[in-house]
């Protein structure tokens, strides 16, 4: 007797997703472990507790399982844990070596049998992505990479040694020697520069745009380009900024697209920052933010830009829920 174990996730908490899933979930461990229906002695599923309407045992049932015993239970509802899953454990009177089987969301379980997933977010300042790429991160337990954070740091750092952000030369020369490090405190971001925490330092709106000059150079651009693809490389991803999806990751499994008008935007971008206390103007706020974009989207090298296969989305009249709740709809879609 052996045991296979499986997971996968539905979309939305309804009977036909339930059925598709646990359908899709089964054929993929019979075929992966050169089973055969009546060799299953007994399945036992459970779900998590966002699942009610219908039973998965049952779907099992419907799915041609017809001699196995079967069971469902519910999950207590745990923090952080992940959502709409359905988990099964096969009991299988053959003496094979199990090839347990993560589908959907729930590949984030087991990585090390799933392989990894990268999500790639682009679009310009305040449209969101930030907000969803860290929900998305917490939602499939993988890390979140702001991309944003690091040619602030760079910034910063020309900003305090007084360089001309404008000199090209100056600021490769500065590059040289410049140590970055991103690190994680409680699944927090840390951007490290030469030794000192800067991850607040590097909001102020002062360095939103010199971020936005000095990521224009192409020795800035290919060293974080190189720092972002080793973190993606290595492991599950969430990565937001406005190159990944058609520079950094062109081969990303996921890619989106925020957008959202300058207005909305300017709206977001002034709330965030009077909360963390900064007095802002909102019209130079505004302002800032349609040059940025600009040049952002008019620069030479890797300019923000939608790849041709991301999934735009406007998220100009959108809740930060509606636009997860999409994102995740066509993650699932496409897994
Ligand atoms: O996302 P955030 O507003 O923190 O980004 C600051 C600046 O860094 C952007 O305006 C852009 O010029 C630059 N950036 C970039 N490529 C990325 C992320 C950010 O050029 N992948």
């Amino acid at each position: 007797m052996v045991v296979i174990r499986g997971a996968t996730t539905i979309a939305e908490d309804n009977a036909e997703e339930i059925r598709k899933a646990v359908k899709e979930l089964l054929l993929q461990i019979e075929s992966r472990n050169g089973i055969s229906r009546d060799e299953v002695v007994s399945m036992v599923f459970s779900s998590t507790s966002d699942i009610h309407s219908f039973y998965p045992a049952k779907a099992a049932r419907e799915a041609g399982f017809e001699s196995s015993a079967l069971f469902s239970a519910q999950e207590p509802e745990i923090d952080g844990g992940l959502k709409l899953c359905i988990r099964v454990m096969l009991f299988v009177e053959k003496n094979i070596t199990p090839r347990h089987v993560y589908l959907g969301g729930a590949k984030v379980l087991r990585k090390d049998l799933s392989g990894k997933m990268n999500i790639a977010i682009d679009g310009p300042a305040g449209s969101g992505k930030s907000t969803v790429a860290k929900a998305l991160a917490k939602e499939y337990s993988i890390l979140y990479l702001d991309t944003g954070a690091m040619y602030r740091a760079c910034a910063l750092k020309a900003l305090d040694k007084g360089t001309n952000l404008d000199s090209e030369e100056e600021i490769c020369e500065l590059m040289r020697d410049l140590r970055l490090t991103v690190e994680y405190e409680n699944g927090m971001q840390k951007t490290v520069l030469d030794g000192k925490d800067v991850s607040e330092e590097i909001r102020q709106p002062r360095v939103s745009m010199a971020a936005s000059t000095v990521s224009k150079y192409l020795s800035v651009r290919l060293r974080m380009a190189e720092k972002q693809r080793e973190v993606a490389s290595n492991m599950s991803c969430v990565l937001d900024g406005r190159d990944i999806g058609t520079f950094v990751l062109p081969d990303a499994d996921f890619k989106f697209f925020l957008t959202a008008s300058p207005q909305v935007r300017a709206n977001r971008r002034f709330d965030e920052l009077t909360a963390k206390g900064y007095t802002v103007n909102y019209e130079e706020l505004k302002d800032e933010i349609i040059r940025r974009d600009e040049q952002d989207s008019t620069r030479e090298i890797a300019p923000l830009k939608q790849a041709e296969d991301a999934v735009r989305i406007d998220t100009s009249e959108m809740t930060i829920a509606q636009v997860i709740a999409e994102m995740k709809r066509r993650i699932q879609e496409k897994i």
